[in-house]
């Protein structure tokens, strides 16, 4: 017989799918933090008839645009672009914009939804959207990114601002993006302003943005490993990708005396096994091509075509690539290999199916919404820095970055007597679920007349 919790789950699933049939990735999302916040909301009158879970599946709007730019060859090119203006319940919409093939409205409306509780455990003043195009930059020259960032803020741009919307970067997009694009709102506006975070510092940018998702996600995890009376100290720690957060997640890990035994690409896996130096990692980062296939003999680094890395030994595991990547087979090769800690530097990097098996296997895993509010929460720093016309030096950013990680994690921390397994574990995945949950459903309540 099915229990109390498992019916509701049951019947508010049927509810949302069928607003949202097909749209997998979306359904995977919401799936996961009804099954930890319906009881929290049955629990209460207020929430109960406020409906909050219902609501804040509803995006408050989806823009969708076409994007239409020339490539070298003179040739028109039409990209379709979304954002997904979730909740400004809390701030203005806030989130990234990903330029990459497999964009879709259901992933870019799960990615707005998980950042609506992200944000919320940031404690910062932060609503909640994520943005994009089905536009594949690899292989693209830069004049052709140049242009397709044109057509894309052209299109974007009357919809966004600092009090209104302030996107970012993901995947596909970064600071030389970002900063382009930045000058486009400006001319279009006609005014400055941070409509954007993630700029080049140049361009009012905060110093340690590109770093903050990384660092902030060692920051995670050291706190989860303090918790547990250990520390990073000769770790071996398997991480995945090798953008923007890889590189800074490594980079910060080995600061802190760990080995990284892992990065990773579309063609395969380089693996370190006495861990990377800096140079290694370096060379990983900057090769392209057939060549990224062959490490030089003296960096100590090897690649293996078409391999995750998850089959490689490490205590600790950081997917930083993109969602379901950790598939049921390689959530065995981690736990085959000894992994312990997982902590989600990725947007839902697991498959359900690998989720349950790390659970079940007692893994003690820390979820994006938490471990990878670093990029956002500096992001938030920048917004405040633009509204205050100020510059903060890097020691200050970090040191906020640090504090915020640190009470992210205490927070959770704080919900562990709802949300600790029989042998007493604190289950993170839903105790930030549960916590992010507590912050919007309160706002909720408080916004309604
Ligand atoms: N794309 C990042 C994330 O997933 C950062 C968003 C932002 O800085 O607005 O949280």
């Amino acid at each position: 017989m099915k229990d109390r919790a498992e019916s509701l789950l049951e019947s508010f699933l049927e509810t949302v799918t069928a607003r949202h049939a097909g749209e997998t990735e979306f359904l995977q999302a919401v799936a996961e933090i009804g099954r930890d916040a319906l009881t929290i909301e049955k629990a209460s009158n207020a929430y109960t008839q406020a409906r909050v879970l219902e609501r804040l599946c509803e995006a408050d709007r989806i823009i969708s645009f076409s994007v239409v730019w020339h490539d070298d060859s003179g040739n028109v090119q039409i990209n379709r672009g979304w954002r997904v203006q979730h909740s400004d319940l809390l701030g203005p919409y806030k989130g990234g914009l990903r330029w990459s093939p497999d964009v879709t409205p259901s992933v870019l409306k799960f990615l707005a939804f998980e950042q609506a509780f992200k944000n919320a455990l940031t404690g910062l003043p932060l609503g909640a959207a994520k943005g994009g195009a089905d536009f594949d930059p690899t292989g693209r020259s830069e004049a052709e990114v140049k242009r397709f960032a044109h057509a894309f803020m052209t299109a974007l741009a009357p919809h966004i601002g600092p009090e209104r919307d302030v996107p970012a970067g993901d995947i596909g997009v970064g600071a030389a993006e970002l900063g382009l694009m930045s000058r486009v709102w400006m001319r279009q506006a006609g005014r400055w302003g941070g409509a954007l975070t993630g700029k080049p510092v140049a361009l009012g940018g905060s110093e340690l943005r590109a770093e903050a998702t990384g660092y902030g996600l060692v920051y995670f995890t050291a706190a989860m490993l303090d918790e547990i009376g250990d520390t990073l100290e000769g770790k071996r720690i398997a991480i995945s990708g090798r953008g923007n957060v890889s590189r800074h997640a490594a980079r910060k890990a080995m600061s802190q005396g760990a080995r990284v035994v892992t990065l990773s690409g579309r063609a395969g896996t380089w693996v370190a096994e006495d861990g990377f130096t800096h140079d290694a990692l370096d060379w990983v980062i900057a090769a392209s091509g057939d060549q990224a296939k062959a490490p030089p003999a003296d960096l100590g680094v090897t690649f293996r075509e078409g391999a995750s890395p998850w089959g490689v030994a490490a205590d600790i595991a950081l997917p930083c690539a993109t969602q379901n990547e950790v598939t049921l087979d390689d959530a065995r090769a981690l736990t085959d290999t000894g992994c312990r800690v997982l902590a989600e530097g990725a947007n839902m990097p697991l498959t359900r199916e690998a989720e349950a098996h790390l659970t079940a296997q007692g893994v003690l895993q820390a979820p994006g919404k938490a471990a990878n509010a670093g990029g956002v929460a500096v992001s938030g720093l920048e917004m405040q820095q633009n509204a205050g016309f100020s510059h903060w030096n890097a020691a200050r950013v970090d040191s906020c970055l640090r504090d915020i990680m640190c009470t992210i994690h205490e927070k959770l921390i704080n919900e562990r007597q709802s949300c600790c397994s029989a042998d007493g574990q604190i289950d993170y995945r839903r105790a930030a679920n549960v916590a992010g949950y507590r912050v919007l459903a309160d706002a909720l309540i408080a916004a309604d007349i």
